[in-house]
């Protein structure tokens, strides 16, 4: 029997649980954790488990690289910071086993997990599931070290800080799971940061390219790699807490926020009023900043000018406006850049004045820029100018505006960002009871 998307449907569910840093910090809260995968276990499925190094201690691994030398060797590097997760992993095993159930840890060379070899930032190859794939499936429960992996010649690698989910999502791409579960502080993606906003509700079901969106505007549940590869992969990825009461019921039946297709979102959805779910989420993101250069000229080459020598210095620039010349040829250009490369883009614009012909660079790192976010914006017209709407009667400026498929970002005053997020969330209907 097949599934839907082509998938077979198998009689005992696959399911990869991920357990980030919170959870695993300490032998209660590991002792914890190792009870909800048992209980996985027990409802019938074969079950994988990628943890994350307990909290701080990654940042703690890093600390001892620098002070060894300001200049590591970052294959070094790697060999230091693999091993906080080398040590959740073994424990874990071992509080499974106390439990009863057959466990084991598979570290990163033992799977292996292929990356190539840009040592602290490496990038999964392939990941080895035939030794994986007949434990499992001998009801022995497999524990894997996230964030690790193997080079071609044989050296310890790491994905980059938060890199576990991406081991995650690649576990379960390789033994074709039925669902990625990631176990974190929060139980869920929500409609907007609930700090912000007390009405946020937590969302049953958004889609890779909206998580994407939300990600890249400040939303940070997962790493931004491990949906893109998720999406790649179509592996269905579930948020959910593992701060959860000790005899709740295995995770089928606690739903957080489940990560899905386009395609699986409409099957889901069918019948659904959906008029009332254009916009699935808000975020803000105040790691911004503004520049605006004044009197430049309006000729063919001239925001070529300006924007190559950014590029070459790895500079994102995100959001552009210039007008159009009137009379005197000459117009501003304004951009938006990250906050923390301010002062390089300043630099790289000073070192350009001649070539590109600016009167005055002017800074500003007190904006903050608001996006809305939803697949539903593809068929809908409107959306911006409910959102500028909402914004104007609150007296809100907007001072930039930038949009794509599904997403329409403004930039507005800092002081002002609670505020407007408050404003939208109402304004599209989002708060809950
Ligand atoms: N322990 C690693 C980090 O803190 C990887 C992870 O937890 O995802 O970045
Ligand atoms: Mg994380």
């Amino acid at each position: 029997m097949f599934l839907a998307d082509g998938r077979e449907a198998r009689a005992v569910a696959r399911i990869v649980m991920k357990f980030g840093g919170t959870s695993m910090a300490g032998t209660e809260r590991i002792r914890r954790v190792a009870r909800i995968v048992k209980r996985q276990q027990d409802s019938g499925h074969e079950v994988a488990v990628v943890v994350s190094a307990m909290a701080g201690e990654t940042d703690r691994l890093v600390n001892f690289c620098r002070e060894a030398s300001a200049l590591y060797d970052p294959a070094e590097y790697d060999v230091v910071v693999a091993a906080g997760e080398q040590i959740t992993s073994g424990l874990l095993a071992m509080h499974l086993q106390a439990l009863g159930c057959q466990a084991r840890s598979w570290l990163g060379w033992q799977l292996p997990v292929h990356t190539d070899d840009g040592h602290a930032k490496a990038r999964i190859e392939s990941v080895g599931a035939e030794a994986l794939s007949a434990a499992m499936a001998a009801g022995e429960i497999a524990v894997i070290p996230g964030f690790q992996g193997l080079s071609d010649d044989g050296r310890i690698t790491t994905l980059g800080r938060g890199g576990s989910d991406t081991s995650a999502v690649a576990v379960a791409a390789a033994i074709k799971a039925d669902r990625c579960d990631i176990y974190t502080d929060v139980d869920g993606v929500y409609t907007t940061d609930p700090r912000i906003v007390a009405k946020a509700r937590k969302l049953k079901n958004i889609t890779y390219e909206e998580m994407l969106e939300l990600a890249s505007v400040g939303s940070k549940v997962l790493q931004t790699r491990s949906v893109s590869l998720a999406m790649k992969e179509g592996v269905r990825v579930q948020v959910l807490s593992s701060f959860i009461d000790d005899d709740a019921p295995a995770a089928d039946t606690i739903p957080g926020t489940m990560i899905v297709s386009d395609e699986e979102l409409d099957r889901m959805q069918e019948g659904q009023d959906m008029e009332s779910q254009l916009i699935t989420g808000i975020a803000a993101d105040k790691n911004e900043a503004k520049v605006t250069l004044t009197s430049v000229l309006d000729h063919p080459g001239v925001v070529a000018q300006i924007f190559g020598p950014l590029a070459q210095a790895n500079i994102n620039v995100d959001m552009i406006i210039q007008n159009i010349a009137q009379d005197t040829g000459a117009t501003d250009v304004t951009f938006t850049c990250p906050l923390a490369d301010l002062a390089r883009t300043q630099a790289v614009l000073e070192e350009c004045k001649a070539a590109i012909g600016y009167d005055r660079m002017i800074a500003d790192s007190k904006v903050a820029k608001v996006s809305v976010v939803g697949v539903g914006m593809r068929s809908h017209a409107g959306i911006a100018a409910t959102m500028f709407k909402a914004l104007a009667d609150r007296g809100i400026n907007i001072e930039a505006i930038s949009t794509s498929e599904i997403k329409v970002s403004v930039l507005i005053d800092e002081d002002e960002v609670e505020l407007a997020v408050r404003v939208l969330h109402t304004a599209y209907g989002l708060d809950g009871a």
